[in-house]
């Protein structure tokens, strides 16, 4: 048995073993979906700036699709999104709290997310306020289709403002739960359960000292392990 292997096992007995399980997830459940996470983001461009989407939005929504929106489209969830979505349709996990905007949670089907930072799934008009889904923003420059005005996705608007609902679940979620699952997290939430911590992560991190068991695997090399130690 590898290490991974013997890690995977005391996780799986301890997902048996737990009655509430809240899984946190960051930006390192998204890379193998081929999506930047937020440093390289920024140091490509001022990826969260309002100013510079109203002011050039040709070149904002370029760079947008060329980092974001593209390899969402193409590559879509990872393995260890729909690994997550399997455990959540199975009832062996509850909520999924993510500091992600990208909706893949949702896309691999998982339907009890608290997005605390909103989601590339709502969308604003800039001049009438209605709201779209993600689908808006398969146009080259997205624009209302009401009264033609800019489309800025909510977590740009809001400058990656907490959302106060979505942190209020999250939070409830993780008072409730007696087992979390960190997931490629950096910690821009770190409230988890005051029980056990299992932290999955090829780095070390901040959630390392709080942890019951870490991983040091990436998310999709973990979960794969996983649904195979449980016949998914
Ligand atoms: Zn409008």
């Amino acid at each position: 048995m590898t290490n991974l292997q013997a890690q995977i096992s005391e996780l799986k007995d301890l997902l048996q073993q737990s009655t509430k399980t809240t899984v946190l997830t960051g930006a390192g459940i998204s890379v193998a979906s081929g999506i930047p996470d937020w440093e390289m983001m920024n140091n490509s461009f001022d990826f969260v700036s309002q100013d510079l989407l109203q002011r050039d939005p040709e070149a904002y929504f370029t760079e947008f699709h060329r980092l974001f929106i593209d390899p969402i489209i193409n590559n879509g969830p990872s393995v260890a999104h729909q690994v997550l979505a399997t455990l959540q349709q199975q009832k062996r996990i509850d909520g999924i709290v993510t500091t992600n905007i990208d909706f893949l949670h949702q896309f691999a089907g998982s339907t009890s997310v608290a997005n605390i930072w909103s989601s590339i799934n709502i969308n604003h008009c800039l001049d009438c306020g209605r709201i779209f889904d993600f689908e808006i923003l398969r146009a080259p420059i997205p624009h209302c289709p009401v009264c033609g005005g800019l489309i800025s996705p909510d977590p740009i608007f809001r400058h990656i403002a907490t959302l106060p609902d979505a942190k209020a679940q999250a939070d409830a979620w993780m008072t409730a739960s007696d087992l979390t699952i960190v997931i490629g997290s950096n910690g821009y939430y770190s409230k988890t359960s005051s029980n056990q911590v299992v932290n999955i992560n090829p780095k070390p991190n901040v959630f390392d000292k709080q942890s019951l068991l870490k991983i040091t695997a990436s998310a999709d090399d973990a979960l794969a392990e996983l649904t195979n130690q449980l016949a998914l």
